[in-house]
């Protein structure tokens, strides 16, 4: 049996679980209501921590063959019924169908990815003799797991960034309680579905559905819980961050990623790399390119060029494969979209397409002449708005493009390698693309940023060692 069912109910230590208390599911699109899920209550959660505190030691003796095993099930699984999957990313979201079946492409690779890196958890000896009088030592470390891992996701890839936290958890022998957000829990509990198909052993997955004001304390503040793997917004990450206590945390957080035009660069790839990273979901990525500070020599022919790529654009349903853009999560981020740009336009910001709102649909938007202070400049849209900026050297790019709290990634186009090189020591961010927008990622990459974007990286390897400890081990002679 598949969502429609599934759907109505949690998946909590191996057992599906419904309750009275539920939560609407909508389509964001005509808020139809798509299904309900379970709306957990803090003893729900206490319960479900109890149990993953019971699945620490069984996933910690899981064989890595086993674990290989099940991940390479999930995700044959996933791509059995990519389509369904994709069909549930694109109802209970906003990205369209093409960027559904993206996602659901990368979540395979995810979670291939883990399984091989299940078998590359290594430790090594220790050289004791480096130490006078230690010679009659031998030694080794392993990596252990850590034990019970929170991991708490957003909206806006409600499959793989759950893929990015179940996968290396269960390669590398942890337990883990998953709370998706609850406007897209969906993809998580069909992901949870993949799991139970593929073996795994109850009470090593939780996937819990309730709303993060409620339940979000009671896991995070947990003295069971070792990790707790955050990806969202700034202000959520930094609340949770202070209330964890004595245990690790990583934090994916957001940004408003910066692109540099050079003189030299070559404008057409410019512009179609840029307007895709800038529309890509809405602009409700965490990637996505909000600011691109461009040569004053090629600044018209780009930002021609940009406007009418943008004006081609097709804004509409979801599940039309012609669609490019659908609407953002809710009417509300439309509305909160639609204020911003207001607010930068009542400051003289000149709009050269956009601007207008349709529902939860606002339109792909270009602004210029905005103050690199403005709100729009320095804080996360987290929707279809781009701003372009003039500017004369690339030590001003570089100047404005550290200018805010994130710093996640950033791109540079330009034929010059000195340039690029020195754009890359500078640039204060987890990752640089030379000759491509922010917007480019694979799931075996160390991901993840500094300042006001996080701590820590995701990508699965990199993931996994923030899921281990070495335990040191000494034998005397
Ligand atoms: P959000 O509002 O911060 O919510 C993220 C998650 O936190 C949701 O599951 C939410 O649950 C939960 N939450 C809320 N309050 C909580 C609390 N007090 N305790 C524990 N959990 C709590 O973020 P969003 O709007 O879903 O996602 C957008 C943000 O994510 C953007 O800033 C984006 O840049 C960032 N993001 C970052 C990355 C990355 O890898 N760096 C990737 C994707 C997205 P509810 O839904 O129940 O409120």
């Amino acid at each position: 049996m598949m969502i429609t069912t599934k759907g109505k109910k949690m998946y909590i230590g191996g057992k599906w679980v419904d309750k009275d208390e539920t939560i609407d599911v909508r389509d964001p699109q005509d808020n139809s209501l798509i299904t309900t899920v379970p709306s957990a209550s803090k003893e729900d959660m206490l319960n479900t921590i109890k149990m993953g505190e019971e699945g620490v030691a069984i996933a910690a003796k899981m064989p890595v063959h086993e674990r290989i095993s099940v991940l390479n099930k999930s995700a044959n699984y996933v791509e059995k019924y990519a389509d369904l999957f994709a069909n549930t990313i694109a109802s209970e979201g906003s990205k369209t169908i093409k960027e559904a079946r993206g996602e659901v492409t990368r979540c395979i690779e995810t979670l291939r990815i883990s399984a091989e890196e299940a078998r590359r958890i290594n430790g090594e000896t220790i050289p004791f003799d480096q130490m006078p009088g230690s010679e009659n030592r031998v030694g080794y470390y392993y990596q252990f797991p850590i034990g019970l891992i929170a991991a708490i996701t957003p909206f806006n890839d409600p499959l793989n960034l759950v893929a990015h936290k179940i996968g290396p958890a269960i390669a590398s022998g942890n337990a883990i309680i998953v709370k998706p957000a609850t406007m897209t829990p969906l993809s998580a509990l069909l992901l949870a579905e993949a799991f139970d198909y593929a073996g795994l052993p109850n009470k090593v997955l939780s996937v819990i559905t309730g709303k993060g004001s409620e339940i979000g304390d009671v896991l995070v503040t947990h003295p069971a819980v070792r990790l707790v793997s955050f990806t969202g917004g700034l202000d959520t990450g930094e609340a949770i961050a202070k209330k964890a206590g004595l245990k690790k945390i990583s934090m994916e957080l957001g940004s408003n990623s910066p692109v540099i035009v050079l003189r030299d660069a070559q404008i057409e790839e410019a512009v179609n790399s840029t307007v895709s990273g800038a529309f890509w979901a809405v602009g409700q990525n965490c990637l996505g390119v909000q600011r691109i500070f461009i040569h004053d020599d090629v600044y018209e022919p780009f930002t021609n060029k940009f406007v009418q790529r943008t004006e081609q654009y097709k804004t509409g349903n979801k599940k039309d494969e012609r669609t490019d853009m659908g609407p953002l999560i809710s009417e509300r981020e439309a509305i909160r979209v639609e204020e911003w740009v207001n607010e930068a336009l009542e400051e003289g910001a000149e709009l050269l397409t956009g601007g207008y709102r349709d529902g939860a649909f606002y339109a792909p938007t270009v602004l210029t002449n905005v103050s690199p202070n403005a709100k729009i400049a320095k804080e996360e849209i987290f929707g279809p708005v781009v701003i372009l900026f003039k500017v004369t050297t690339l030590d001003e790019a570089i100047e404005y493009a550290n200018h805010v709290n994130y710093g996640l990634q950033a791109g540079i186009f330009t034929q010059n390698i000195q340039q690029a090189f020195s754009t890359i020591g500078q640039l204060e961010v987890g990752g640089i693309l030379v000759n491509d927008s922010s917007d480019y990622r694979i799931d075996g990459m160390p991901f993840g940023g500094v300042k006001g974007s996080g701590i820590g990286r995701e990508g699965v390897k990199f993931s996994i060692q923030n899921m281990v400890e070495p335990k040191m081990v000494q034998f005397k002679l």
